[in-house]
């Protein structure tokens, strides 16, 4: 069956595949076309805001918060729930997984990434990941369920230890937070609470290996002084379910382990083209595939000027997703396209409460309070939608002054 929308089929039709950050920006600026109608499909009614899900999972933030409902959002694009399952490039038509096709004239492919085990034997099964609202749900109640369990004499005291695999900013970010929820929470279980302990592994030398060194020796250093037990170089070779095995044969007993240990595209949509080794899609200079597909965001791999392709974070999504959305409403125009240029505007990741480091560029770096509300002040700026942006102020005052875990009825 072939979903067409009303009686505007006159108009081009431009299709994009997911409402994260990357297809979100594309079509909020391609509905001012005139001559080019909208769909924006996802598999989810919501856009996620993943930088903050660590959040969620730690329990300070209410889940809905970080999902901006995208149904209504943007009137004049059409919304589709619906997990695309294949593409005919040929008959440019996609096809749902209830079996429902959609044509288009502009394919935008921003289908984002998913969490890798680099295929170490046990991590699929062992270990949580944090990529999705599910995800952090996991997390938020294995971390909270174990005191119960524990005190209940259900558990032994070992499983209150968490371990992090992964020492950029997701871990980095968590590990602090799950430190901060430890404590907090001794008030709740004051005779095993004090046992319990968070690690950080880190495969390679230093934590933020993206960041300048002095970034990571503050992080290391920060992180140390709240209670974490930092290990770099530590490569993870085998997860069990009770615990994690490094490669100089030391294991780790924790009740929580959590993955946070690098992103891949979705191999699925490989066939599509060339791929690199994160199975991104090689695109041109206009991130274009061929005239009719555009790939943008975590799926797109783009060179940097050194030739190394562009990091999977958000701003890169925002703007491509924008840029492509200027390229087809230039071709309306019979104007030549434009080659996509990244303005990168730093990198930051907070460790807790008054304590974040920020990059702006090679010479602009700063750590500590300031950072820390530089760090606040951006990812208000960057949610999506007021209410979600009140909500989520709020919240950060309330967990300022009086903290306490956010538990849901079913925890
Ligand atoms: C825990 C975590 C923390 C992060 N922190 C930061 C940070 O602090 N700063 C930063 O800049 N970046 C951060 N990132 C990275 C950032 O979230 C991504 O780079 C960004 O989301 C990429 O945008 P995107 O549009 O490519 O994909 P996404 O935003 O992931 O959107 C992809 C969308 O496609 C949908 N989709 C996928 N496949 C299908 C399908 N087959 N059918 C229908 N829909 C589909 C998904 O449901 C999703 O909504 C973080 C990521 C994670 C997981």
């Amino acid at each position: 069956m072939l979903i067409e929308f009303g009686e505007q089929s006159a108009k081009k039709h431009a299709v994009v595949i997911g409402a994260g950050f990357g297809g979100l920006s594309c079509a909020k600026k391609l509905r001012k076309s005139r001559s080019c109608r909208v769909t924006l499909i996802d598999r989810n009614p919501y856009q996620l805001f993943s930088p903050l899900l660590y959040q969620v999972a730690t329990a300070s933030l209410p889940e809905d918060d970080i999902a901006f409902p995208v149904r209504t959002a943007y009137r004049d694009v059409q919304f589709v729930r619906g997990e695309v399952t294949n593409i005919d490039t040929t008959a440019k038509e996609l096809t749902l997984s209830n079996g429902k096709t959609v044509s288009y004239d502009d394919l935008i492919l921003a289908v984002g990434s998913e969490g890798t085990t680099f295929g170490i034997p046990g991590v699929a099964e062992n270990t949580f990941q944090m990529k999705t609202v599910n995800d952090a749900r996991e997390i938020r109640r294995s971390l909270l369920r174990t005191y119960e369990s524990v005190e209940d004499g259900l558990l032994p005291l070992e499983h209150l230890n968490v371990v992090i695999v992964g020492g950029g900013p997701t871990g980095v970010e968590l590990a602090g937070a799950v430190s901060e929820l430890q404590r907090e929470i001794q008030r709740e279980f004051e005779h095993i609470a004090p046992k319990a302990t968070v690690t950080l592994l880190e495969a390679g030398p230093r934590l933020l290996p993206s960041f300048h060194p002095n970034s990571s020796k503050y992080t290391l250093k920060t992180l140390t002084r709240m209670g974490v037990h930092v290990q770099v170089d530590a490569a993870v070779t085998e997860a069990t379910n009770r615990s994690l095995r490094l490669k100089d044969g030391k294991e780790i007993i924790a009740g929580t382990r959590i993955w946070a240990a690098g992103v891949v595209a979705p191999p699925h949509w490989k066939f599509l083209g060339e791929t690199d080794r994160g199975n991104r899609i090689q695109v041109n200079s206009n991130l274009q595939l061929s005239d009719a597909i555009w790939v943008i965001g975590d799926a797109a791999s783009y060179p940097d000027s050194n030739g190394r392709p562009l990091p999977m974070v958000a701003p890169v999504a925002i703007q491509q997703g924008k840029h492509v959305a200027r390229q087809i409403r230039r071709r309306e125009s019979s104007k030549p396209l434009e080659v996509f240029k990244y303005r990168d505007k730093g990198q930051m990741a907070t460790i807790g409460r008054r304590k974040a480091v920020v990059e702006m560029n090679s010479w602009l770096r700063f750590q500590g309070s300031l950072a820390w509300l530089t760090w606040l002040a951006l990812h208000l700026a960057y949610l999506s939608g007021g209410r979600n942006r009140t909500s989520i102020f709020a919240d950060w005052i309330w967990n300022y002054i009086v903290w306490t875990p956010r538990r849901t009825i079913t925890e």
